[in-house]
């Protein structure tokens, strides 16, 4: 499919920046979201220096009035090709237990942001009869992660509404992938104090997606061997809880 507008959420930094670059050329138009406008900055100086025409906007999106607004207001302008619904948090309970207050805040974002960024693109979309949406989940959405709950659960919804949805849009011309990486070197992984096996950069990641997303693939799941790893603890739930349970702590 010619891609000539994509929106992206979140994308001052990580994934969403890297897939940002990734698209952007003279023929390109790019409405690229994030909470701080300020922080775009960057990302739309490449981007516009590579060619493309961005349009940068502060929006939030676990805000569904202004998610849509912006939206609506992006395709008027030109109808969207592909919407990255890519804005996420993460969490990480490091044994102490994850807070109510974080978890509702991972849902929030990782699956609410998702609906809200999502529903106004398959409404324009249907009426036009084509359109691309990406969602990202996470090698992390396979099973439940016992150091993740809140963001695992979260990215598992995400995968099983970009499979179920991908059957059922197919039919008004809307095509669907959910996006599983493994461990990419962004903010959100800076601060991991434990082993990151195969750990990519950002812009191998972007690389990754945007041959998946040229090829129409279900399930854009990646590095291969952490994508194995995970396929296997969630097909063996006894192997899974072994190798995920936490260690014990020792007490202080
Ligand atoms: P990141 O923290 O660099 O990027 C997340 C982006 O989302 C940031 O720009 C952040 O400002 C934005 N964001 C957060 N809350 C928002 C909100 N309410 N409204 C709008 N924007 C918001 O981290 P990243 O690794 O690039 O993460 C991008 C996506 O990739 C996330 O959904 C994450 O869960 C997913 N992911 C990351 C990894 C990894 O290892 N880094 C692995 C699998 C999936």
């Amino acid at each position: 499919m010619d891609l000539r507008h994509i929106l992206i959420t979140g994308a001052s930094s990580g994934i969403g920046a890297a897939l940002a670059r990734r698209y952007a050329r003279p023929d390109v138009r790019l409405a690229l979201g994030g909470r701080d406008l300020h922080r775009l900055d960057d990302v739309v100086a490449t981007c516009r220096q590579r060619g493309a025409t961005v349009i940068a906007t502060a929006v939030d999106v676990t805000d569904q009035s202004a998610t849509r607004a912006w939206i609506l207001d992006a395709d008027a302008e030109s109808p969207i090709d592909l919407v990255v619904a890519n804005a996420g948090i993460s969490s990480h309970s490091g044994g102490d237990g994850e807070s109510e207050v974080r978890a509702r805040e991972v849902f929030a974002v990782n699956l609410e942001g998702v609906l809200n960024t999502a529903f106004p693109a398959i409404e324009r979309m249907s009426t036009r009869g084509r359109g691309q949406i990406a969602l990202m989940s996470s090698l992390a959405g396979y099973r439940g992660f016992p150091d993740a709950p809140a963001y695992s659960a979260s990215k598992a919804a995400v995968k099983a509404l970009a499979e179920a949805w991908r059957g059922e849009l197919a039919a008004r011309g809307i095509r669907v992938s959910a996006i599983c990486p493994g461990f990419i070197e962004t903010p959100m992984t800076a601060s991991n104090k434990f082993p990151m096996p195969f750990l990519m950069t950002a812009e191998r990641a972007a690389e990754i997606i945007a041959a998946g997303l040229d090829r129409d693939r279900a399930r854009i799941s990646f590095p291969w061997p952490m994508a194995l790893g995970s396929w296997l603890v969630a097909a063996l739930p006894v192997l899974g809880d072994r190798v995920l349970r936490p260690r014990a702590r020792k007490p202080a």
